[in-house]
């Protein structure tokens, strides 16, 4: 016979992990089903920016919600996230400006500390930075960056301490049906039993849906990122920041480094298949992120490139996930196509899908805004920007 559980969830990525440590806290029995092992997809390789600058105030307040539990890591969850304060600051021109002000009073209003300053502000705080082409920027003081793979390895000894089993190499091949309620799932390691099963399979979000003859608008995207070893005098580091008039975002690494990756909308045309697509970063990315970077920070032009690599972006048309239960009533759920943004939502996603579940809401984190019919419905998540990334 088939082991049995409450809850299966496919994917041992930040989804599936907080997912996981939620829903066994609720007192369900558990089981993680992992094709590879624990963060093998893009969560293990994410920048795991931690920023609350949304542009609805749905995303703002889980981001608000999420930072709150990677400030409080050990007391919340148990064991360490990595987080690093060092600020978040955006940085933009002319024709995002009412944007920007229009988000910061929304997320002022959610409580997020967030303020705008001027760019002789901006040249006043970080002296290294070139602002002749800025109108304004915002800056956000507690914001900062985890280590994803501390982060999901945190999440795992805490759910598998309220009962959670973690299933590795273990790779999902089916979803059986009884009538209209899922039944369980087949593996390369045998059938699994459950009354419901989430889909936090990321990139592979679209693949497990046809599992069940659902078709859903996940694209699995090839990005990259890259990185360059700071010059003397510049090794205590740097915020986090995106900068919209070059379209890169970048943080400090350890050991002097700093981490650069697009804002461009156009990754979402690079579609490739998450089981086969080249790992290494290209030399043309690395010359045309480390030009950007140049052009707000110039010493880095005496900087040296210490290599990089490439990953997925589970891309959806709005750039936002869907949250869902795929065939109403069927027990079938999906939590995928976080777009490059979700590492930061994690923690409050996790609370969502258990909400999902046991069919709640926790006020503020209303999942309907990541509905799947919004795209039938002609009514997308929209943001303020045309970076879509940014949210
Ligand atoms: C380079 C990069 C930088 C990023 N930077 C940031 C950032 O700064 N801040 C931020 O908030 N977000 C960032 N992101 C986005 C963020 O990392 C993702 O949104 C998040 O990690 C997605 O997590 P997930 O759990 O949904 O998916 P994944 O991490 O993809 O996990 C899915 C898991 O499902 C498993 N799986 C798939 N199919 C099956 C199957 N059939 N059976 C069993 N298992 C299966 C996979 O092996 C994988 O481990 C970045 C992403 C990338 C790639």
């Amino acid at each position: 016979m088939a082991e049995a559980f409450d809850v299966i969830i496919i994917g041992a990525g930040i989804m599936g992990c907080s997912s996981a440590f939620q829903l066994a806290t609720r007192g369900l029995k558990v089981c993680v089903l992992e094709k590879s092992v624990i963060g093998a997809g893009p969560s293990g390789k994410s920048s795991a920016i931690i920023r609350q600058h949304y542009s609805n105030e749905v995303t703002a307040r889980m981001a608000f919600h999420s930072l709150r539990v990677f400030q409080n890591f050990a007391d919340v969850v148990g064991g360490d996230a990595g987080f690093r304060r060092t600020g978040f600051l955006v940085l933009t021109p002319e024709k995002d400006l009412e944007g920007l002000k229009a988000n910061v009073a929304m997320q002022r209003r959610v409580g997020i500390d967030t303020q705008i300053i001027e760019s002789t502000e901006v040249v006043r705080r970080w002296p290294f930075l070139e602002t002749a082409d800025l109108v304004a920027a915002a800056y956000e003081p507690e914001s900062g960056y985890a280590d994803p793979n501390l982060t999901l390895n945190s999440y795992v000894q805490a759910a598998k301490g309220r009962g959670a089993t973690f299933k590795l190499e273990t790779e999902v091949t089916g979803v059986r049906f009884m009538g209209d309620k899922v039944q369980g799932v087949d593996t390369t390691e045998g059938s699994f039993d459950a009354p419901v099963v989430v889909n936090c399979a990321g990139p592979w979000g679209a693949r497990v849906a046809r599992f069940a003859g659902i078709g859903v608008p996940i694209d699995s995207c090839r990005v990259q990122v890259a990185f360059f070893r700071r010059p003397r005098g510049y090794e205590v580091g740097h915020p986090v920041v995106a900068d919209f008039n070059h379209a890169v975002y970048w943080r400090q690494e350890t050991g002097s480094l700093t981490l650069v990756g697009l804002i461009d909308p156009s990754e979402k045309d690079a579609v490739v298949d998450p089981e086969a697509y080249r790992e290494t970063v290209d030399s043309d990315f690395v010359a045309d992120v480390g030009e950007r970077l140049v052009k707000r920070f110039p010493a880095m032009e005496r900087s040296e490139h210490t290599g990089g690599y490439a990953a997925l972006y589970d891309i959806t048309p709005d750039w936002h996930p869907l949250m869902d239960e795929l065939i109403e009533g069927s027990g079938f759920y999906i939590c995928a196509g976080f777009s490059g943004h979700g590492f930061k939502l994690g923690p409050a996603v996790g609370l969502m899908v258990a909400d999902m579940v046991g069919g709640s809401i926790t006020p503020g984190m209303d999942r309907r805004l990541f509905r799947l019919n919004r795209f039938a419905e002609n009514d997308p998540v929209r943001g303020r920007y045309k970076y879509s990334i940014a949210g």
